[in-house]
């Protein structure tokens, strides 16, 4: 195992100029730059988050079941803690990279202070198709996952919780395994648990249900009326999925799904339970049932089609340079994390196009896992009525001031949620005192 603490800048006094480039996280920080010169940030706490604490990485040793050894490379990064212990989810994704972990935890960071969590943000990752893997190999992963960060991780330290490909089964494996290696039983060191290990109720839909409670909140100042909104999503993993069924249930069209197979599109609406049925039966959304003539199209095609909003939900850069201008959409709905560019960004936003942003809209999943981490510590369970009312205690009003900074600022809400993560980022920062600065 070593330590790979990423040195982004020879110097890091001064901080190389951001510029669009194809790394994942330069693009990210440029969402950084661009905050802080809407606020007069001190060049502190400017400096502080422009680089990843620490980030450490290992290689996972597997024996696979035909008995030969399989080594994957695996990440857990500590962006920055200065609110709280750090947290975020582990993906499991053939492309991962260290990088891009790195990218994920700086969103997770701004992420938590969106939503006033006393956390600071992380990320974890393995380079792994875990389709290709067998139940046993699975859990044998997940294991050395949990054996190999077990010092680094813990539940004033680091919390990891579900991302892409990975669920509660795999939560309740690394809890246990954590537990075996410290002797005690530590359930808030990880959340998305299964409800019967220290799980919270309400966790399995949390990510979609902070983002219908957003735009159901937003509603009235985005002009949208639920009978007349048409919504496209971008995937339809669990945050769609749920966001999607929440919405229809309100009265929305949803004229557009996809996975990774294709897409389909109906501009009389679908009923999302029942492509859900489909897609459970059959692997895939393509073929499933819709209200009227249903169209087998393209990812790509479904970016492009028309809507009032467009929800990407799954994983980065699906809106970028190349497609932004075609977007028809009037407002995009970010479920994924970082699913827009920033060269798409300005192209929006030259096009009228508003983007609620990642940092705001998919949040409720990491607000439900705060829940659960409260819950875990208390040792005191709530009901799911109070999971889904606190929920909005804590999504409205992150939306409010996101909404009303955007309005002051005259900046676009992406911005706006940055600036308002960044306010409460650098007052935590100052609160520490100077001193803290220096320790080592
Ligand atoms: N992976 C989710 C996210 O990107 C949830 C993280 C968490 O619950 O800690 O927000």
């Amino acid at each position: 195992m070593e330590n790979t603490e990423q040195q982004l800048s020879p110097n890091p006094k001064a901080p190389a100029p951001i510029v669009e480039g194809p790394s994942l996280f330069e693009r990210a920080r440029r969402r950084l730059q661009h905050a802080a010169e809407y606020l007069h940030v001190d060049a502190d706490a400017y400096e502080k988050l422009s680089y990843p604490q620490e980030t450490l990485s290992a290689r996972l040793m597997v024996r696979m079941d035909d008995g030969s050894l399989r080594l994957f490379a695996a990440w857990r990064c500590r962006y920055d803690d200065t609110r709280g212990p750090t947290k975020g989810g582990i993906r499991y994704h053939p492309s991962v990279t260290m990088e891009e972990v790195i990218a994920l935890a700086f969103w997770m960071t701004f992420k938590c202070a969106v939503v006033d969590l006393p956390f600071g943000g992380g990320k974890g990752g393995v380079s792994v198709d875990p389709t290709a893997l067998s139940h046993t190999e699975l859990e044998r992963l997940s294991r050395a996952y949990a054996r190999a960060f077990s010092r680094f991780i813990g539940p004033d330290r680091d919390i990891p919780a579900p991302d892409v490909y990975t669920n509660s089964m795999i939560m309740g494996w690394m809890a246990h395994e954590y537990g075996v290696i410290v002797g005690e039983q530590t359930p808030a060191v990880i959340t998305g648990k299964p409800i019967v290990l220290g799980g919270s109720l309400g966790r399995d839909d949390a990510t979609g249900r902070g983002g219908y409670v957003v735009l159901r909140h937003l509603e009235k100042r985005l002009g949208l009326v639920p009978e007349k909104s048409s919504i496209a999503l971008l995937g339809f993993g669990n945050a769609s999925y749920h966001c999607a069924r929440l919405l229809h249930d309100d009265g929305y069209r949803i004229v557009g799904v996809s996975d990774s197979q294709g897409a389909i599109y109906d501009p009389d609406g679908m009923d999302p339970y029942r492509v859900m049925e489909h897609k459970s039966t059959t692997g895939q959304v393509a073929g499933a049932p819709t209200n009227g003539n249903r169209k087998e199209i393209t990812n790509d095609e479904l970016v492009e089609c028309e809507c009032d909003n467009l929800a990407p939900g799954a994983l980065e850069n699906q809106i970028h340079r190349e497609n932004a201008a075609n977007v028809k959409a009037r407002i995009i709905f970010e479920l994924a994390n970082g699913p827009t560019t920033p060269g798409a960004d300005d192209i929006l936003n030259e096009k009228g196009i508003m983007v609620i942003p990642d940092i705001l809209a998919n949040a409720g999943g990491v607000v439900v896992s705060y829940f659960e981490w409260a819950q875990n510590r208390a040792g005191y369970y709530w009901t799911l009525d109070d999971v889904h009312s606190r929920l909005i205690q804590i999504m409205r009003p992150a939306a409010d001031l996101t909404w009303e900074i955007h309005q002051d600022k005259k900046t676009d809400m992406r911005t706006a949620a940055y600036v308002l993560a960044l306010q409460r980022i650098s007052e935590s920062l100052h609160a520490r005192g100077t001193r803290a600065y220096f320790r080592t």
